[in-house]
C-alpha cells in the first residue's frame, strides 16, 4: 500500500497511530543524529524524522534522499516538540520505521517553492515542475472548482452540455483563424472554432433548448499578457428566452460561482447602457472599484481664449481624491505618462483643489480662480481634489482618459484585489463603422439581432441610422475586465441576410460562409439568445490575479505563442508535407 493518509490531513488527534505516507521530498534537514525530511503532496507537507539511534540503515538512506525524490515511508504519528503553527501539520511529524524510494529525481533546474529561483522561461520548459508548487497547484484546483460548479448550477437548470467539432469552417468572431490542412481534401483546410458560436445556434434549431460546453476556443491574434491563442470558454445558448432572462440565467450562474468558491455574495448587479458606460467611463468594461466618474466640461472649458479647447471637440475630466498632494515631479510624471505613445495624449491640464479653497492650475492664464472654481463645482471636487482634463476629439479623448483613471486608481489604491465589482453593460451598438476600410464591422458578431423596435430602422435606414442601431448585446464585467458576453440572436433568414449586406458580404460570399446556417433558419429556427464567458480570464478575476491568465492554464502558450516545454508549432517531416499537398506552397 501507497498510502493510508495524505501529506496534509494528519493532526495531534492521530497521534500514536501508523500511518504511511507517499510524497516528494520537498527539504532534508540533515543534523546528523537525526534527518528531517519534508514530505509533500498535493495536499499538503509533512515532516518525518528519521532517528540514528533507533534504525542507523534507516537514517542513512534518508541522508542520500534528494530533492523531489519520491518516496513511500511508514512510522508512527507523534507530537512534535518544535511546533511549527503556519502548516496545518504543523504540531506532528511521523517517526519513521521503513522508507521505500519509489524513484530518484535529477536536482530540479529551480527551487520548488514559493519564492522559486526560476525564471519564466526556464519554468515554462520544466512546467510539471513549476505545476508543483503551492500556488499553481493552488490554482489549477481553484480553477476545477469553478468548472465543476459551473457545470452544476447549469446542470440543475437542465442544461445540456454537447461538444461540437473542434475541425470546422471559418467562425465570425472577427480574429484570424488556425486552419489544419486537409490530408484527404487535397489543398483545402478545416479552421479551429474561434467559438462554438454557430453550433450552439443550430442545437437551438435542433430543439435542445438549453445548451451549454467548457469548450476550448482558437484565435491567432497578436498576444498580450492577458490572451492565449487558445482558451477556454463556458458557452450557453437558451431557446425561447429574452435578454432580460438570460442576464438574469447568468447573473445567477455568477453568483453561484461566487458564493460556492469564494463565500461571497452580491447584490443585484447593476446594468449600464453601452453609451453612459463610454460617457461616463470612457470604457465599454468599466472597473467600479472607485468612482472618479468622467465630468463632461465643454460649457465651462470652451470660449475662453485656451485655444486647445476651443478647438476640439471633448474637454473632459476626473477629479482624483485627495490627489492634490502630488508633487510638481509626481504631477510631470503624469503628463509624460498620458503622452507615451501607448496613451498618446498630447498633454494633460490639471487642477490642484488647495485646502484653504483657491486653485492652482496649469491653465492659470486662461482661467481665473472664479472660472476653476466653476470647474471644481462641476465635478464636486473638495478641498485636497485634482482635477485632471483632457481634450480632443471624443472618442480618442474618452479613451485616454479612460486609461489615466485606471492609473490613477492603481497610484491611489483604489483598485483592491480582494473588492469584487461586477456589472452588466447593456445595448451595444449593432454595428461599428470603420474608418480605413470603409466597412461596417459587426459589434459582437454578425448572428447578434438588433433590438426589436430598431428592426424597422434596420430595413428601412440610411447609412446614418445603421451607425446608430443598438443590439441585445450584452457583457459582464468584472473589475474593468470582459468576463462574458452574448447577444440575442437574429433568428430571421431576412433579417440575417440583410445584416450580411450591411456587413458588407456579397450573396454569395455570405452563402458560401453561412449558408448552412441561414438554411437551417429555414426550418422553424426559434428565437434564441446566449452568452460565453473567457473561463480563463474568471478563474484569474475571481483569484485577484487579474491579468494572470497564465496561471490558471495547466499548459499555457508563452508570448510568442509558443510551448516551449514540447517545442511546438515545430517543423514537421517533408513527407508529411507531401502528404499534405503543402510541400509545393513551402518550397514555391
Ligand atoms: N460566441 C460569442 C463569443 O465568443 C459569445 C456569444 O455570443 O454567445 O464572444
Amino acid at each position: 500500500m501507497y498510502r493510508t493518509h495524505n501529506c496534509g490531513e494528519l493532526r495531534l488527534e492521530n497521534a500514536g497511530k501508523e500511518v504511511t505516507l507517499s510524497g516528494w521530498v520537498q527539504k532534508k534537514r540533515d543534523f546528523g543524529g537525526m534527518t528531517f525530511i519534508d514530505l509533500r503532496d498535493r495536499y499538503g507537507i509533512t515532516q518525518l524524522v528519521f532517528n540514528m539511534d533507533d534504525n542507523a540503515n534507516l537514517c542513512e538512506n534518508a541522508r542520500k534522499l534528494g530533492r523531489e525524490f519520491v518516496i513511500t515511508a511508514k512510522g508512527k504519528v507523534r507530537e512534535r516538540s518544535n511546533k511549527n503553527p503556519n502548516m496545518p501539520t504543523g504540531n506532528v511529524e511521523i517517526e519513521i520505521t521503513s522508507m521505500n524510494v519509489l524513484n530518484k529525481s535529477e536536482t530540479p533546474p529551480f527551487t520548488i517553492e514559493e519564492e522559486t529561483d526560476g525564471g519564466e522561461d526556464l519554468r515554462m520548459a520544466y512546467r510539471y515542475l513549476d505545476l508543483r508548487r503551492d500556488s499553481l497547484q493552488k490554482n489549477i484546483i481553484f480553477r476545477s472548482n469553478l468548472a465543476i460548479e459551473a457545470r452544476k448550477y447549469l446542470a440543475e437548470l437542465d442544461f445540456i452540455e454537447v461538444e461540437t467539432p473542434c475541425l470546422i469552417k471559418s467562425t465570425p468572431e472577427g480574429a484570424r483563424d488556425f486552419v489544419v490542412p486537409s490530408r484527404m481534401n487535397k489543398g483545402q483546410f478545416y479552421a479551429l472554432p474561434q467559438s462554438p458560436q454557430t453550433f450552439k445556434q443550430l442545437l437551438m434549431v435542433a430543439g435542445f433548448d438549453k445548451y451549454f460546453q467548457i469548450v476550448k476556443c482558437f484565435r491567432d491574434e497578436d498576444l498580450r499578457a492577458d490572451r492565449q491563442p487558445e482558451f477556454t470558454q463556458i458557452d450557453c445558448e437558451m431557446s425561447f428566452v429574452t435578454q432580460e432572462q438570460i442576464l438574469n440565467t447568468f447573473e445567477g450562474l455568477t453568483k453561484h460561482l461566487f458564493k460556492t468558491v469564494l463565500n461571497i455574495e452580491f447584490q443585484d448587479f447593476p446594468r449600464m447602457f453601452y453609451d453612459d458606460a463610454m460617457r461616463l467611463y470612457g470604457n465599454d468594461k468599466p472597473d467600479l472599484r472607485f468612482g472618479m466618474e468622467f465630468v463632461e466640461m465643454n460649457d465651462v472649458a470652451k470660449d475662453k481664449g485656451f485655444v486647445v479647447f476651443d478647438k476640439t471637440e471633448l474637454v473632459v475630466g476626473v477629479c482624483a481624491p485627495g490627489a492634490a498632494s502630488f508633487t510638481r515631479k509626481e504631477l510631470d510624471k503624469l503628463v509624460k505618462w498620458v503622452q507615451r505613445p501607448q496613451i498618446g495624449a498630447k498633454g494633460l491640464v490639471y487642477v490642484k483643489c488647495n485646502e484653504d479653497g483657491s486653485f492652482k492650475s496649469t491653465v492659470d492664464k486662461f482661467f481665473d480662480q472664479d472660472m476653476l472654481k466653476a470647474w471644481a463645482e462641476k465635478f464636486d471636487a473638495k478641498p485636497g481634489d485634482l482635477l485632471l482634463v483632457m481634450a480632443g476629439e471624443t472618442d480618442k479623448a474618452r479613451k485616454q482618459l479612460s486609461e489615466l483613471r485606471l492609473h490613477m486608481g492603481d497610484l491611489l489604491g483604489l483598485r483592491k484585489k480582494e473588492d469584487f465589482k461586477p456589472l452588466w453593460v447593456i445595448d451595444f451598438p449593432l454595428l461599428e463603422w470603420d474608418e480605413e476600410s470603409n466597412r461596417f464591422h459587426a459589434m459582437h458578431h454578425p448572428f447578434t439581432s438588433p433590438k426589436k423596435e430598431e428592426i424597422g430602422r434596420m430595413l428601412n435606414g440610411d447609412h446614418e441610422t445603421m451607425k446608430s442601431l443598438k443590439a441585445d448585446a450584452y457583457d459582464l464585467v468584472i473589475n474593468g475586465n470582459e468576463i462574458g458576453g452574448g447577444s440575442i440572436r437574429i433568428h430571421d433568414r431576412e433579417l440575417q441576410s440583410k445584416n450580411f449586406d450591411l456587413l458588407g458580404f456579397t450573396k454569395e460570399e455570405a452563402q458560401a460562409q453561412f449558408g448552412f446556417l441561414m438554411g437551417a433558419f429555414e426550418y422553424g429556427a426559434p428565437p434564441h439568445g446566449g452568452i460565453a464567458f473567457g473561463f480563463d480570464r474568471l478563474c484569474s478575476v475571481m483569484a485577484g490575479e487579474e491579468g494572470r491568465i497564465r496561471d490558471f492554464i495547466a499548459f499555457p502558450k508563452n508570448n510568442q505563442g509558443r510551448d516551449i516545454m514540447i517545442d511546438a508549432p515545430s517543423p514537421i517531416d517533408p513527407d508529411q508535407l507531401v502528404e499534405l499537398s503543402l510541400d509545393l506552397n513551402i518550397r514555391g
